[in-house]
């Protein structure tokens, strides 16, 4: 049996692997052009005094490469909500800067999440905080930058992609290639509006598609498959399951949907807080080493389909 994540000075990372990841049609492909599908964490808001901050540490990081075979975490700043960036920017972006560098120390891929729901509101403070995420990051292979985690109930073509095509403007004249996500009304799920008027100005953009299997099945696979039919590339950097149990079927098809179309997919979230989708029990330890009884059951499920996942 082949040790998950085994490293050694013999073995590359997943990064020196597949290199820098592109939008090739309709699938993310690495640097040989061969279509990756990756697994990983997503955490929860970053924001001041909300709990999930204090899972933002290489610790964690590094147990959940080594236990869960992880080979992408996604720091999720908040930005308009209490405690988040706009009202404490030295804290939130430390933490995303300790999580970024985490995932280059240790050679997995790591997304940069602007978590907001409102980004069109605040486009020169996204302009700013992505200009110097590229400055710092936009050399390595590791980054993906995710510039509207969720937009509302707001127009795609009228709102969303104005705001993107400025933010990816900005990003492009420092970083011209890291791998750049946009979300889409009604919180990452109308990718159907986006392969309608996709964005053809820049390369290497593919689109956020959100799933939380007590709300969405079946009906948003096929418009998530319709609209990769129609050219765009999807990346799944929120999913949860039903919560509370191990064995959830929506989830399998879910899983099996994103294996058979080569997509990734980070589980939401690193968090002890009390609600289904926390993989931690409350006051599990901030610095991994989780026996599998600090893992909820949501998150006992995750963990089997991430350290399993060799696509
Ligand atoms: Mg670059």
């Amino acid at each position: 049996m082949v040790q998950p994540n085994f490293c050694s000075a013999d073995n590359e990372t997943i990064v020196e692997n597949n290199g820098l990841l592109k939008v090739k049609g309709n699938r993310i492909v690495n640097q040989y052009g061969n279509p990756i599908s990756l697994a990983g964490n997503s955490l929860f808001w970053s924001n001041d005094g909300w709990g999930g901050e204090r899972y933002y540490s290489s610790r964690v990081v590094s147990w959940l490469k080594i236990d869960w075979n992880t080979s992408i975490i996604r720091a999720a700043m908040g930005v308009e909500d209490p405690g988040g960036y706009l009202s404490n920017r030295a804290t939130n972006q430390e933490r995303v800067k300790i999580i970024v560098e985490s995932a280059i120390d240790l050679g997995i891929y790591v997304i940069i999440d602007w978590h907001s729901h409102h980004a069109e509101d605040y486009t020169d403070e996204a302009i700013i905080f992505f200009q110097e995420m590229a400055t710092t990051y936009g050399h390595s292979k590791n980054v993906i930058y995710e510039i509207y985690n969720e937009p509302l109930d707001v127009s795609w073509s009228e709102t969303v992609k104005p705001y993107a095509l400025k933010v990816i403007s900005a990003v492009r004249s420092i970083d011209p290639d890291n791998l750049i996500i946009v979300g889409s009304p009604e919180w990452s799920q109308r990718v159907d509006l986006v392969a309608e008027d996709p964005i053809t100005s820049f390369e290497n953009i593919a689109y956020s598609l959100h799933f939380y299997t007590v709300h969405h099945q079946k009906w948003l696979r096929d418009r998530a498959s319709i609209a990769l039919k129609k050219g765009i590339a999807l990346f799944v950097t929120e999913w949860g399951s039903i919560g509370y149990q191990t064995v959830d079927a929506e989830t399998d098809l879910w899983m099996s949907w994103c294996a058979n179309n080569m997509i990734s997919h980070c589980n939401w979230a690193v968090n002890d807080k009390t609600e289904e989708w926390s993989i931690l029990v409350p006051a599990a330890s901030t610095s991994g080493h989780w026996t599998d009884d600090e893992l909820t059951k949501s998150g006992q499920l995750a963990k089997n389909i991430i350290k399993n996942w060799n696509k």
